[in-house]
Order: C-alpha cells, then sequence, then structure tokens
C-alpha cells in the first residue's frame, strides 16, 4: 500500500511549468450521511491516482480518481447494499491577478487531500443508494420485500365499502 496521505505539499516536487507527475496514494475516507442513513466507505481508505501538472501560471491542474464501496441499508428495501463508486474529480489552483482560480482544497501549495476526496466521493453518489440497480424495495401494501417475494406477490383488492353497502340492498 502506498503511504497514507491526508494532505500533500504541492511545492515539494518542484514541476517546472507544464511539467506533470502521476502519484498513488492512500486517502483515508470517512463515513458519510445521505438520505438519512450512514454510510461507511470499504475499504476506509482507498488507493488514489494523483495526476498534478503545473500549469503555465504558476498554478495547479489536479486530478483524483479512485474507486470506492459504501456500505449500508438499500434506499428501497433496507436491506445491505455495497454499491460501488467511481471519482474522478479535477480541480484547477491558478494564483495571480489575471486569472485568477483557486481550489478550496489548496492553501500555500498544500493539497487537502482528504478534504477533496470525501468531497468528491459525496458529488459521485447516484440519487439512490440501492442493494441492486433494479431492486424491487418494499410492497406498498404489507411492506414483505418484494425482491424475496418476486413478481407474484399481490393481494386481493380490498373491497370498496361502498359495493359492501350496495350488497346489503334487497331486490325484491
Ligand atoms: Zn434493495
Ligand atoms: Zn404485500
Amino acid at each position: 500500500m502506498p503511504a497514507r496521505t491526508d494532505s500533500f505539499d504541492l511545492g515539494r516536487l518542484k514541476l517546472s511549468s507544464g511539467e506533470g507527475r502521476r502519484l498513488e496514494l492512500e486517502v483515508a475516507l470517512d463515513p458519510l450521511r445521505f438520505g438519512g442513513e450512514t454510510y461507511v466507505v470499504t475499504p476506509p481508505a482507498a488507493v488514489a491516482v494523483l495526476d498534478i501538472s503545473r500549469t503555465t501560471h504558476h498554478g495547479h491542474a489536479l486530478r483524483l480518481r479512485f474507486d470506492a464501496a459504501l456500505r449500508g441499508p438499500c434506499m428501497r428495501c433496507l436491506e445491505p447494499a455495497e454499491p460501488a463508486l467511481s471519482v474522478d474529480a479535477r480541480e484547477v489552483d491558478q494564483p495571480g491577478d489575471v486569472e485568477e482560480l483557486r481550489s478550496p482544497y489548496v492553501a500555500d501549495e498544500v493539497l487537502d487531500l482528504h478534504a477533496w476526496a470525501r468531497d468528491a466521493l459525496a458529488l459521485a453518489l447516484p440519487a439512490q443508494l440501492l442493494c441492486r440497480e433494479d431492486c424491487a424495495g418494499l410492497c406498498p401494501v404489507c411492506g414483505t420485500d418484494l425482491n424475496a417475494a418476486g413478481p407474484d406477490h399481490a393481494h386481493e383488492r380490498a373491497p370498496d365499502p361502498r359495493w359492501a353497502k350496495l350488497g346489503d340492498l334487497k331486490f325484491d
């Protein structure tokens, strides 16, 4: 495993303008809250590929890539789910008077890798975290897990009370 890295000193690389470097770093990933539930990241650290290039304006262009799996309840059926996510994030940090472009994760040429990885993972979340893409969810009538019950699970239509009344009428 590469060294665990929470922050990375970009200046230490001493890249000249236009030069780039690709690094593999281990980044810690915190549990995240989503839809009122907590999802832990498994494993809690990922091997990330960090591409760093020195821009021609004394800044840095950065790209961060890693894969991570979350573990928590499926948002449809509540069974354990372990959706896998791929993160591919980019940042530019370019100090200067004319074309200033600052990254919130870079201060004094030090990259806050931990915070960037956390936010990038949150941005990579799908709309719903599911046990599987076609999770059938729970029956809206009785709450049965429809993945286990199968597509034939059905309920007799509850008798409409208005029709029950009609049934009491007697026609001579
Ligand atoms: Zn599910
Ligand atoms: Zn049901």
